[in-house]
């Protein structure tokens, strides 16, 4: 693999003592496994979708309903989750244990598998009952005695992209799942933090270029979150669009029937038509360069 670039901050040495796992083997390497009958690494694109919290039994079990008539093949939801500021209020809050039994609910009624964040080894059991697939969030990218609980379950695991992270870190956090001996490790892109003299746009930049980038170096499969990175619904549709023509491997997508009032980060989910119709023009864009598809005909 030639590694040479300058602008590289992984050289040839890191990929075989510092992720001899997580880094492809040849060129051609390319992970590809099946979670809860949906291939990762394949023909086909997962695509997550869900509220940023899982607020009530109505919503998720509405939200279940809507996104998997529109071809989701995940139901994503917080029911722990990372909130920035400690203050909380009636709808401002989470909704742990209640949240996951509904998402099981949810789970069983429509038939859709679950991603779903753990924050604490604690919770381990109680949410890998349920999820289909464990979510490790940006914030917890480098909890590696997290991590490692999480890998030692065999459960599929997702990391996202802490926000200040290079790809080397990044990859050093799956390989921390694998060296457990679990092969089902997804990575998420999420967006970066930018100096403020460069922050023209929004809270964080949806780094595309890591795409490619980590395609060059790691087999596992990319997904992409459009939604945390822009912060900003208008954007969501390009963003996703653009995500899938970088050679995303899944997208993950915030979803809330009135996204306004949704309880958290309420500029970002799309409504339902809003998502019904992004899922086509992904399918096409997909079908069209990439040879790989979203909906299944
Ligand atoms: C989320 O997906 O709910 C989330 C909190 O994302 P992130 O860790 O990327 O901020
Ligand atoms: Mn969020």
């Amino acid at each position: 693999m030639d590694n040479k670039f300058p602008g590289k901050d992984i050289s040839d040495e890191d990929l075989k003592s510092k992720f001899p796992l997580a880094a492809k083997k040849n060129k051609d390497h390319k992970s590809k496994f099946t979670i809860s009958g949906v291939e990762f690494g394949g023909n086909t694109i997962p695509i997550f979708a869900g509220p940023n919290m899982v607020e009530s039994k109505e919503l998720i079990l509405d939200v279940a309903k809507n996104v998997k008539s529109s071809g989701a093949h995940f139901l994503r939801g917080g029911a722990f989750k990372p909130l920035t500021f400690p203050y909380r209020n009636s709808k401002y809050n989470e909704t742990r244990e209640d949240g996951i039994k509904w998402l099981a609910e949810a789970k069983a009624k429509y038939n859709i598998p679950i991603i779903t964040e753990i924050m604490e080894e604690k919770y381990l059991d109680l949410i890998s009952n349920v999820a289909d697939i464990l979510q490790i969030g940006s914030r917890n990218m480098q909890n590696y005695p997290l991590i490692t609980a999480c890998a030692k379950t065999k459960k599929p695991i997702m990391i996202k992209r802490h926000y200040g992270s290079s790809l080397r870190d990044w990859l050093g956090a799956a390989e921390y799942v694998l060296i457990e001996g679990n092969e089902k490790v997804i990575l998420c892109e999420r967006g970066v933090s930018v100096p403020h003299t460069h922050r023209s746009t929004s809270r964080f930049l949806l780094d595309l270029q890591v795409v490619p980038a980590a395609k060059e170096i790691t087999h596992l499969p990319i997904v992409v979150d459009p939604s945390h990175a822009t912060f900003w619904r208008p954007w969501v549709r390009p963003m996703a669009l653009a995500s899938i023509a970088s050679g995303a491997d899944g997208i993950m997508l915030e979803v809330h029937p009135d996204p306004e009032n949704s309880a958290v980060d309420p500029l970002q989910p799309i409504d339902y038509s809003e998502f019904k119709k992004l899922m086509v023009e992904m399918n096409n864009i997909s079908k069209q360069i990439n040879n790989r598809e979203i909906l299944s005909d």
